[in-house]
């Protein structure tokens, strides 16, 4: 038997919403509507589903920052829908961490499709890092937001939590600091160096890392940092 894949569709327009969940109940999907961003992030803090399909324009949040709030934590796969005229929204989303987008209007085989491609791309990533991240004696519990070194819970400050989210999303990868910066205390903070020196050196201090002879945290001097990747399961 294969697990019914979860497709949490957010979208305010009915029409499109019934649309679409008729196309993917009917090709083996469960899916669940939600019209509004809080009720999306809300969703996507608990059981997280297997594929977001996100409108961008929702009456109480802007999408581009469920985007970005999602990807603090979380790399389930995002499809965006927009309008014909979205061209900037578009590239935003991805570069937020979209993994794909649907002009609307949009029929359904192309949007089965995109689907499928998006889940077949995140298969082989999806194994552990949706739940947490383990590192020697480090632990991220993403779902719960609860850090440990050794067995002994860490607490970290939201700050120094989303700088290792980051961190953690890209794990075995450098992430710049312009993408740091930008992730954690939003745009426009790219220039902003010193706030990334003082909090990695606090996080690596929690952590028990040190900078000399890293463990978790590696100093890529003049581009960024990487966290060491996951453990071999
Ligand atoms: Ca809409």
């Amino acid at each position: 038997m294969t697990l019914q894949r979860q497709v949490l569709i957010v979208e305010d327009e009915p029409d499109i919403a019934q649309f679409i969940s008729a196309a993917l109940e009917n090709n083996g999907y469960v899916s669940r509507i939600v019209g509004t961003g809080v009720d999306c992030l809300r969703i996507c803090s608990g059981k997280l589903p297997d594929i977001v399909i996100l409108d961008l324009g929702l009456p109480d949040m802007d999408g581009q920052e469920i985007i970005r709030a999602i990807r603090a934590w979380s790399k389930v796969p995002i499809i965006v829908l927009s309008a014909r005229d979205q061209e900037e929204q578009k590239v935003l989303a991805l570069e937020r961490g979209a993994d794909d987008y649907l002009t609307k209007p949009f029929g359904m085989k192309e949007f089965l499709a995109r689907v499928r491609v998006v889940l077949r791309h995140v298969n082989r990533r999806e194994t552990l890092q949706e739940a947490a991240y383990c590192s020697r004696d480090l632990i991220v519990d993403l779902a719960r937001r609860k850090v440990s070194v050794g067995g002994n819970e860490t607490r970290l400050t939201p700050t120094e939590y989303n700088l290792l989210a980051v961190l953690v999303a890209k794990a075995g990868q450098i992430v710049t600091h312009a993408e740091l910066l930008r992730e954690v205390w939003g745009r426009g903070s790219e220039e902003h160096s010193h706030y990334l020196r003082i909090y990695i050196q606090r996080l690596r201090q929690k952590l028990g890392d040190d900078p000399l002879y890293p463990r978790h945290i590696f100093t890529e001097p003049g581009i960024g940092y990487r966290i060491s990747a996951e453990d071999e399961t």
